[in-house]
């Protein structure tokens, strides 16, 4: 059933058509979760904001089959307006069919919802998955209102993620100084009480394209690059043994890959010591319980670098679909890349 509704909360006003995601073909996450867990790989969660970087995520996911999150963050909705991206996903649906994907399992997910009203409002709309991130309040604060949400999402069989932990880094208007590691002693309580299908954790990734600072990183002596300190891999075996087989999400994980960085320095950038996860510790990471990980930075990267480029190189082009254009095959690219040799979530999807 369709009908229109008029929200008149203070910070979010909309006029929408409130539906279920399910009438819009979309997925939750429960299902592909479990699949991760046991399958030991990982599904890619990518944040998109324009049309290049959504025909880009669904091209690479029918090709690869690959179950996909396209997630929305909170500088995307105040960019690209949170109506006409879950419009967008829906259409995201019915463009993966067109290219050859009978059943795709695309997920609309909420990136870092920060109130009870977003979530809610967000479900209204057509989301499958929601994140409240409470990571910042007080534990009893935090397991409160995620218990809130989770009651609300589960009467409309939508999914969620809580966040335990606080990552450093800035990923829009997401930011810390500093990380503090999930305590793994707490996850077990923090589940129960609030019934959370999926569990964000902090273990040294970190939000943005400047994950580390120069005097956190040791230098590489073959390339003279920057090598970031390692994950810790030990707080996630800790929780794992608290939660055996509970869905764990990684945010922050781009890679940064210093191609792109270099293409861009080339072409007139300035990006200086941006250093990401390497892919071989977050292939490690895919193959145990961490079953969502999220991408934003190498995406934007990678647009960035091919627009640089093309601009460069044919500086009297202006017509935005010959340097948007090559800015989306390249990251289709990216995202296969990702999906196919750092995820491993190629060749999975149900049917
Ligand atoms: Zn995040």
């Amino acid at each position: 059933m369709r009908f229109l509704a008029l929200l008149g909360m203070t910070s979010i006003k909309s006029f929408y058509i409130m539906v279920n995601y399910k009438n819009l073909g979309l997925v939750n996450t429960r299902e592909m979760f479990a699949r991760a867990v046991n399958g030991g790989y990982a599904i890619p969660a990518f944040n998109f904001n324009n049309m290049e970087q959504l025909q880009a995520i669904i091209m690479a996911a029918v090709e690869t089959k690959s179950p996909v999150i396209l997630q929305i963050s909170k500088g995307a909705r105040n960019y690209a307006n949170q109506t006409l991206l879950r419009f967008m996903a829906e259409g995201a649906v019915a463009y993966a069919k067109e290219l050859g994907c009978e059943h795709p399992e695309i997920v609309l997910h909420l990136d870092h919802g920060d109130s009870f009203e977003l979530c809610k409002n967000c479900i209204e709309m057509g989301f499958s998955s929601v994140m409240i991130d409470g990571s910042a309040l007080p534990y009893d604060e935090n397991a409160a209102l995620t218990r809130k949400v989770v009651d609300y999402a589960h009467q409309h069989d939508v999914t969620v993620e809580g966040e335990l932990g606080v990552l450093a880094g800035v990923e829009d208007e997401v930011s810390a100084e500093v990380s503090h590691y999930t305590k793994p002693e707490e996850v077990v309580d923090f589940v129960t009480k609030t019934g959370v299908d999926s569990l964000a954790i902090s273990i040294g990734t970190s939000h943005g394209a400047y994950k580390f600072t120069p005097e956190q990183c040791t230098v590489d002596p073959k390339t003279g690059r920057l090598l970031p300190p390692p994950l810790a891999f030990d707080v996630l075996e800790a929780v794992e043994k608290e939660l055996p087989g509970f869905p764990i999400v990684l945010h922050g994980s781009s890679s940064v890959p210093q191609e792109d960085v270099d293409t861009i320095n080339k072409y007139g950038g300035a990006l200086k010591a941006a250093v990401g996860i390497p892919e071989e510790q977050l292939r490690k990471a895919a193959k145990s319980a961490v079953c969502k990980i999220n991408i934003d930075s190498d995406s934007r990267l990678a647009m960035t670098a091919a627009i640089r480029k093309t601009l460069a190189e044919k500086p009297a082009e202006f017509d935005p679909r010959k340097y948007l254009g090559p800015a989306r095959d390249h990251m289709k690219e990216l995202y296969m890349h990702k999906i196919i040799n750092v995820l491993g979530s190629n060749n999975k999807l149900a049917e």
